[in-house]
Order: structure tokens, then sequence, then C-alpha cells
């Protein structure tokens, strides 16, 4: 397993960011670069660096992490026009931040699912 990252110390506050949602499985907080108007990550406690890595006991926390992406769209009222969930995963994916996080993005029309 690879070394914990920033999001851990968010999880734990150990760097004091705001908190949108906490439980005892997930954790969401706005991105600190946001791509459009909302932008949230929602990340498992657990630190679990990759897709790849998720096993048959994380299922009840995957399915958290998509249960809390739709409260958070209906508080930031971006639920009926609708949003984005996105998981990068390894270098081809994008991915940045070795301690998997899904990206809630809305607030405005999205452009093409990928640009490649
Ligand atoms: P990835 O490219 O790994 O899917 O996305 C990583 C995301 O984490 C990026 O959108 C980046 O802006 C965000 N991010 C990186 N460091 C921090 C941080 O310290 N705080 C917050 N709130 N977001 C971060």
């Amino acid at each position: 397993m690879t070394e914990e990252t920033i999001f851990s110390k968010i999880i734990r506050q150990e760097i004091p960011t705001p908190l949108l949602y906490q439980d005892e499985l997930v954790t969401a907080f706005r991105d600190i670069a946001p791509r459009v108007s909302t932008h949230i990550l929602i990340v498992p406690n657990k630190h679990i660096p990759t897709i790849n890595d998720v096993s048959e006991s994380d299922e009840l926390t995957m399915g958290r992490m998509i249960s809390v992406a739709k409260t958070l769209a209906k508080e930031e009222g971006i639920d009926e026009k609708g949003y984005r969930l996105i998981i990068n995963c390894n270098e081809d994916g994008g991915q940045e931040v070795f301690h998997i996080h899904m990206h809630l993005l809305g607030g405005q029309r999205l452009g093409p699912m990928l640009s490649v």
C-alpha cells in the first residue's frame, strides 16, 4: 500500500479544511482548485490508493460515496439540472492524488465527457 496522502490529513482535520460531509466511512470537501462552479471531492476515510485496490469489503464505502454525492448534489441545488461524477485511476486516467476520490462536478453545462 502506498503512503498516505494529503487527503488523510484533511479527513483527520490535521490540515483544517471545511468539510461538507463526514461519517464513519466517507468525507467530502471542496476541491482546492475548482474546475467548475461546483467541484466537490468525496473520499473514503480509509486510505485506498486507486480503484484497482478496492476489495469486496470496500463495497459499502464505495456505495456510500455515491449516496453522499446524490445528497450533496441536492444541497448544492444542481441535482435537477445535472452533474457528473468522475473517479480517475492511475496515469492514463489522470489521477494525481493516490487516495480514491470521486469528483462531483456541476453548476454549469459541462463540456464533452472526454478530451483526448
Ligand atoms: P485527480 O487528478 O487525482 O483525480 O484529482 C485530484 C484533485 O485533488 C485535484 O482536482 C486537485 O485540485 C485536488 N486537490 C489536491 N490537493 C488538494 C488539497 O490539499 N485540498 C483540496 N481540497 N483539494 C486538493
